[in-house]
């Protein structure tokens, strides 16, 4: 993988840097799994955005870098293939929770439509019965019990 750097969170040399524009980049460390973007800063509304809507679990969690950027926790949804989040009651007990999608049966279909189109329906679901955890250093393996990282 190209354009690895290291992470401002937790030192690791497994930062991802993703140029969105010319101004934002986006970093994501598949160290930690923590993430931040050049618009993670205390005056931008992105930032302020973020607030509103994050779990108050991600914002205990929040880790401002020497260049001002708020890094948190990663959150993967990909509908095809599962979702990884930060998961615990508190920070102390927090770990990635993966879970699997799975293809709906044609026979249940009716049960998934999308909201808004009638007559559309889901293809794909979050299959809850696969959930599993993983420390929080083991991030790489939730990736990969998703299918996100060869294993
Ligand atoms: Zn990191």
């Amino acid at each position: 993988m190209d354009n690895l750097t290291i992470c401002n969170h937790c030192n690791s040399d497994a930062c991802y840097t993703i140029e969105n524009s010319p101004t934002i980049k986006t970093y994501s460390c598949f160290g930690c799994g923590f993430t931040t973007n050049s618009l993670m800063k205390e005056d931008e509304e992105f930032y302020n955005q973020q607030l509103e809507v994050l779990p108050e679990l991600y914002k205990d969690v929040m880790f401002k870098d020497e260049n001002g950027l708020t890094w948190m926790p990663t959150t993967i949804n990909l509908p095809q293939q599962g979702m990884v989040f930060y998961n615990g009651t508190s920070k102390e007990n927090a770990k990635w929770s993966a879970v699997k999608a799975a293809k709906i049966l044609e026979e249940e279909k009716e049960k998934y439509p999308i909201k808004g189109k009638v007559g559309e329906f889901y293809e794909w679901r979050m299959d809850m019965t696969t959930i599993q955890s993983f420390e929080m250093k083991d991030f790489m393996e939730a990736l990969s019990y998703i299918g996100v990282l060869p294993e």
